[in-house]
C-alpha cells in the first residue's frame, strides 16, 4: 500500500488534473527552475505515481513536495479545479508519516507545542524583544531565524485574547488573535477592535482560542492541526462571526468544516461596512499605497479588492505592489527549508515593491510583512491595510 495515512490525496482529485500546464507559468517554483518536477503538474504526476504503487516515498519524492510553497496560485490558474492544496498537504502528512526524523519531530514541536502554547510562545518571544534590544537581529539571521522581519517586539507582550470591547447590545465579531500575531503583531489587533468598534460591532477574544494549525497542516502534521481546529471549535462555538486579520490563518480557518462558513477576513468585513456607509470614506491625502496580495489572500479566499476598497477608503491611492504576483517566498517554514528559494522570491518582491516606486506598503499577512520588511530598507513603511485605515480614522 503507498499510503499510511487515514486521509492520503484521493485519486479522483488526481484524476481531475488533464495535464493541460495552465498552471505552470503562476508557479514560482517552476519559474525559478523550469523543471517540470518542480511545477503543479509535475508534483500531482509524482503523487499520483506514488497512489498507483509506483513510486516509493523517498528522500526524492519527499523534495519534490517539500519544495512547493503551497502558494496555491496554481489552484487560482487551474481550469479543472484541481484541489492543490488539499492534495500537497495530504502528500506531506505522508511524507512525515512514512520518513519519521528528529528534524520532523523537532518541527513538530516548533509547530505545535511551541506556537500553540501561551507560555512558550510568550516566553520565546521575550527572548526575541531582548535580541532586537541588543541589535543581534543580524545574528539571529544567521541562524536562520527571520528576525530582521519582526516589528519591535513590545516589553511586558501585549495580548488581545480574552478582551471584550463595546457594547453588549451590539452584534459580536469574534476576533481570532493567533499565536505569532497576538505578541508580535498587537498594533494590527488594535486597529482591527478599533474599526470593528466604529462599524458598529462589540469585539469579544475568546480566551480558550489557540493557533490556526495552518503551520502544522502544512507541515504535514495532521493530528495537531485537528487538535487546535478542535479546541478553537469549542472556542468559538457561539460565535456569529469570525474575524481574522492573517490571510494564512483566515484560509486555513476558512477550510474548518465547523468554523469556515462563519470565517472573514477583517478586510472583507471592512469593505463591507465602508460600502454600507457604516464606515466612512475619508479624504484623498495624495499619497499612494502599494498592495500586496498574499497568496492566501487571494488564492486561499479569492479575496483581491477588499483590501484595495479598505486601503482607498482611508484616502490613499492605490497601487498594485507586484503586478507579477509571484509569492514571496515567507510560505510559513519554508524559508528556513529553502532559505535560497525563499531569498530569491523575496528579493524578487522587493525589487518590484522598489520599482513602483511608492514608500508605503499594505499587506494583509503578518507572513508577507516580515518577508518584505526582511528584503525593503527601514524607509519603507509596511501595515496592514485594516492599519491603514484605522490611522486616517485616527487623524480625521
Ligand atoms: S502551490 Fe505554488 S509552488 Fe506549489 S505547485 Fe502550486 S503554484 Fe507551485
Ligand atoms: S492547470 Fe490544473 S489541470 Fe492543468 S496541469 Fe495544472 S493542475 Fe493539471
Amino acid at each position: 500500500m503507498s499510503w499510511v495515512t487515514e486521509h492520503p490525496p484521493a485519486r479522483v482529485d488526481l484524476d481531475a488534473c488533464v495535464t493541460c500546464g495552465l498552471c505552470l507559468p503562476v508557479c514560482p517554483t517552476f519559474r525559478l527552475t523550469g523543471d517540470e518536477t518542480a511545477s503543479p503538474r509535475g508534483r500531482l504526476a509524482a503523487i499520483s505515481a506514488v497512489d498507483a504503487g509506483v513510486l516509493g516515498i523517498d528522500e526524492r519524492f519527499s523534495d519534490v513536495i517539500g519544495f512547493c510553497l503551497q502558494c496555491r496560485a496554481c489552484e487560482t490558474a487551474c481550469p479543472s479545479l484541481v484541489p492543490f492544496g488539499d492534495i500537497i498537504e495530504r502528500a506531506t502528512a505522508e511524507v512525515v508519516a512514512q520518513m519519521p526524523s528528529t528534524v520532523s519531530r523537532v518541527r513538530r514541536f516548533a509547530a505545535t507545542t511551541g506556537v500553540g502554547t501561551p507560555w512558550i510562545m510568550r516566553g520565546g518571544s521575550i527572548l526575541l524583544g531582548i535580541a532586537q534590544r541588543l541589535r543581534l537581529a543580524g545574528a539571529l539571521e544567521r541562524l536562520g531565524i527571520p528576525a530582521s522581519g519582526l516589528r519591535r517586539i513590545p516589553i511586558p507582550l501585549p495580548t488581545a485574547r480574552g478582551g471584550s470591547w463595546g457594547a453588549s447590545d451590539a452584534p459580536t465579531a469574534m476576533l481570532f488573535v493567533g499565536c505569532v500575531a497576538d505578541v508580535w503583531f498587537a498594533e494590527i489587533h488594535q486597529a482591527t477592535i478599533e474599526v470593528l468598534l466604529a462599524a458598529g460591532y462589540r469585539v469579544e477574544s475568546p480566551k480558550a482560542q489557540t493557533c490556526c494549525g495552518a503551520l502544522a497542516a502544512h507541515d504535514g502534521l495532521t493530528d495537531n492541526a485537528e487538535r487546535m481546529s478542535a479546541a478553537n471549535s469549542s472556542a468559538f462555538a457561539s460565535a456569529d462571526l469570525i474575524v481574522v486579520n492573517v490571510a494564512g490563518c483566515g484560509s486555513h480557518l476558512k477550510a474548518d468544516p465547523e468554523l469556515g462558513s462563519r470565517v472573514r477576513d477583517i478586510t472583507e468585513v471592512v469593505a463591507d461596512a465602508i460600502s454600507d456607509g457604516r464606515l466612512e470614506t475619508l479624504p484623498a491625502n495624495g499619497t499612494s499605497v502599494a498592495i500586496q496580495d498574499p497568496c492566501h489572500l487571494e488564492h486561499g479566499q479569492g479575496i483581491v479588492d477588499a483590501p484595495r476598497a479598505v486601503v482607498a477608503a482611508a484616502g490613499y491611492e492605490v497601487v498594485d505592489a507586484d503586478r507579477d504576483g509571484l509569492c514571496c517566498g515567507a510560505a510559513g517554514t519554508y524559508l528556513i527549508d529553502y532559505p535560497e528559494t525563499s531569498t530569491e522570491l523575496g528579493e524578487r518582491k522587493a525589487a518590484a515593491v522598489r520599482a513602483g516606486g511608492t514608500k508605503i506598503v499594505a499587506s494583509a499577512n503578518v507572513g508577507c510583512e516580515m518577508q518584505l520588511r526582511r528584503f525593503l530598507d527601514d524607509s519603507y513603511d509596511i501595515a496592514h491595510p485594516v492599519e491603514f485605515y484605522a490611522r486616517a480614522r485616527r487623524g480625521k
